[in-house]
């Protein structure tokens, strides 16, 4: 293929003409270059590459009549933002793999949606032709996505299509999965709530939900679980802190809005992937970067973030250390001192810097040591003048505050719901084995319970629920989002519900009804703009209350000597919907999370290298006496007593806790 690119460049004969062909179509699975014959040469792709995504992927070979956009690293197109080629191709040169010959363009309606894939709230413009989603585009809002979206937003709803899809209702027993009308599901569900509830009080049922499930649906779910007596509602499964809850002081937040992040001067970004969970927002310090800004980071690992940054790669159990260094550097004056902490430092004091901010990572969220964490985070922002940003995690994290779909005042978090089992748990958009900071002690807890899961997906809880009650997922339905700056969007449905699917927030509503929860105001919506005249109420004033104040105790403990997991979450395993879609899981990015990912360190003590070329490096991975078996990769960039098992991942979901020690053994 190297050959044929640097090679090409003689006349137009039909030889050569296939030998493009050939080489164009292995570009990856998200967007296909066959119809090069088309390129006009005006390198918008090429520039794209160079100025947005930070990664020159395609270049131009030859000169006049010769030239040719090519391939330029490599044979395929990697970056997470790779779809935005195909918008920016003015002659259909570059198309989207997934899309293309499945329609023509007079036959699509355009309808405005969210992104429910992370928390930036991409605006979209969906293609839909009859009742099927046929293709995602970006839709320009220069406050939020710019004209661009990430390569998730865009082919993620393959995952609508998938065969996976429950559309009816379905009731367990016996073992036996069998389908059956809404009346007979809500009849059972109630029936078997009431009696746990007359059984064992309403302490013992506790719901779950997704953090990117839409706020009429998590404030008619906190409704129904208040309703019934129980307290007990978390979304943020993968936090494992019990004290961040009470820590808090308001509604966490990006701190500033999503434009001020390509004006940053200084930023030290703490235990964020910020490509794989913010490629947006990765664009943007992008470009902050090249008007000089400062990036440093501190993390599990040093991978290549497409700019300049100075990073360290510790394992998770150093972060609180690696804090209290930088904090206690701030006021040294050693100008000779280059160590991460003492540079960050002066990154940060830099009298000459006006815009500074310390970015908060997912891995800082879902970090036993959180409330600890931020607190030292915030001394050092208070210190220097910087704004504490946190990234938050789902595209609806900030709606679920507002509306106290979360752990708060004595209410017990999803880890203790597992910790000390429920009887009964109510589940909204879920997928635990995936989405829980420790998927082993989550599957045993479920499959000990009686379960009601509101799921898009049979697979997803067909282990251990008793009921499937079939919910539209965010095309299906209208809702709204609220993204980490905030900014409240409401959109509604692009297409009509999947078979007898129905929106989550209705089927809440009938839940109640079914319980005689009617008299409470909660429930008293005949339609989606009923709900959200309570919904906007609890949402301004959560927006009135966001801050990202921290002030615990810090008790600087003993960091592990052991093998830790580097607590990162698959970029193409976030939400079910993305799971399921088939072109992104063919990506490098989703195939780096079926191996484990070894640091240089570990591979060589483990006596891998030899192996490597012959396709057999093989480990075992124990963690809380459970084992995985799985092929190894070096990363040389991780820490080096980390060990990558991606969180959301098959592998994960074998294991325990996304930030326990781990032993590994060759296999
Ligand atoms: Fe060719 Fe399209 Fe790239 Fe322009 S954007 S150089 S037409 S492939």
């Amino acid at each position: 293929m190297q050959d044929l690119a640097v090679g090409y460049g003689g006349n137009n004969s039909r030889y050569q003409e296939e030998k493009r062909t050939v080489a164009h179509k292995e570009v990856g699975p998200l967007i296909s270059m066959e119809e090069m014959a088309r390129c006009i040469h005006c390198t918008r792709c090429v520039r794209f590459g160079q100025e947005v995504a930070g990664v020159m992927e395609l270049g131009m070979l030859g000169r006049g009549e010769h030239a040719e956009i090519t391939t330029f690293v490599g044979n395929t197109v990697n970056s997470e933002l790779s779809g935005n080629m195909i918008d920016l191709c003015p002659v259909g040169a570059i198309t989207s793999k997934p899309y293309r010959y499945s329609a023509r363009n007079w036959e699509l309606s355009r309808r405005k949606s969210v992104s429910a894939h992370d928390s930036l709230g991409s605006n979209l413009i969906v293609q839909v032709k009859g009742n099927e989603v046929m293709r995602v585009l970006p839709f320009e809002n220069e406050e939020v996505n710019d004209c661009w979206i990430s390569d998730r937003d865009r082919f993620a709803y393959e995952g609508l299509k998938s065969e996976d899809r429950v559309t009816e209702p379905m009731v367990k027993r016996d073992g036996k999965w069998t389908a059956v009308s809404w009346d007979e599901a809500f009849t059972y569900v109630v029936e078997q709530l009431k009696a746990i509830k007359g059984r064992v009080g309403a302490d013992k049922i506790g719901a779950l939900a997704s953090n990117a499930s839409t706020v009429e649906e998590l404030y008619m779910l906190k409704a129904l679980t208040n309703g019934l007596g129980s307290t007990h509602i978390d979304t943020n499964l993968r936090q494992s802190d019990d004290n961040l809850a009470g820590a808090l002081q308001g509604t966490p937040w990006l701190g500033m809005p999503i434009t001020a992040f390509s004006d940053v001067h200084v930023a030290l970004v703490v235990g964020s992937n910020l490509r794989e969970e913010h490629p947006l927002l990765a664009a943007r310090l992008r470009q902050a970067v090249k008007r000089n800004a400062k990036v440093n980071v501190l993390g599990a690992s040093a991978g290549d973030l497409l700019m300049a940054a100075r990073q360290n790669a510790l394992a998770p159990s150093a972060w609180l250390s690696e804090l209290l260094a930088i904090e206690a550097a701030l006021s040294a004056s050693d100008a000779n001192d280059v160590s991460f902490a003492a540079q960050t430092a002066r990154h940060l004091s830099d009298p000459r810097a006006k815009n500074k901010a310390v970015m908060v990572g997912n891995a800082v969220m879902n970090h036993p040591q959180a409330a600890q964490l931020l607190t030292v985070i915030n001394r050092i922002a208070a210190a220097t003048v910087s704004t504490v940003s946190i990234l938050t995690e789902g595209a609806n994290t900030v709606g679920a505050y507002a509306v106290g779909a979360v752990a708060k005042n004595g209410s017990l978090n999803a880890v203790q719901m597992f910790n000390a089992p429920r009887d009964a748990y109510v589940l909204l958009n879920v997928e635990p084995q995936f989405e829980s900071a420790n998927p082993a002690q989550a599957l045993k807890a479920l499959s000990g319970a009686f379960v009601v899961a509101m799921n898009a997906y049979f697979s997803a809880v067909s282990d251990y629920a008793d009921v499937i009650l079939p919910v539209a997922p965010f095309t299906e339905t209208a809702g709204t989002f609220v993204n980490a700056e905030g900014r409240s969007q409401a959109f509604n449905p692009v297409v009509k519900p999947r078979g007898q699917s129905r929106p989550a927030w209705k089927v809440l509503r009938v839940l109640a009804e079914r319980f005689g929860l009617s008299n409470d105001g909660s429930f008293a919506a005949n339609d989606i703009n009923d709900v959200r005249v309570l919904t906007d109420k609890v949402i301004a004033s959560a927006v009135a209350n966001q801050s990202n104040v921290v002030d615990v105790e810090v008790v600087v403990g003993q960091v592990s000597a052991g093998i830790e997991r580097s607590a990162r979450v698959a970029a193409y395993a976030a939400d079910a919907i993305t799971r399921r879609a088939e072109s992104l899981q063919q990506t490098d990015m989703a195939q780096s999370a079926h191996v484990v990912g070894l640091s240089a360190a570990m591979y060589d003590a483990l006596g891998l290298t030899k192996d490597l070329a012959n396709d057999e490096a093989w480990v075992v991975v124990e963690q809380d006496g459970l084992k995985v078996k799985a092929q190894a990769v070096l990363r040389p960039e991780l820490a080096g007593n980390v060990v990558d098992i991606q969180q959301g991942s098959p592998l994960a979901a074998q294991l325990g806790s996304q930030f326990g020690s781990v032993t590994v053994e060759r296999a």
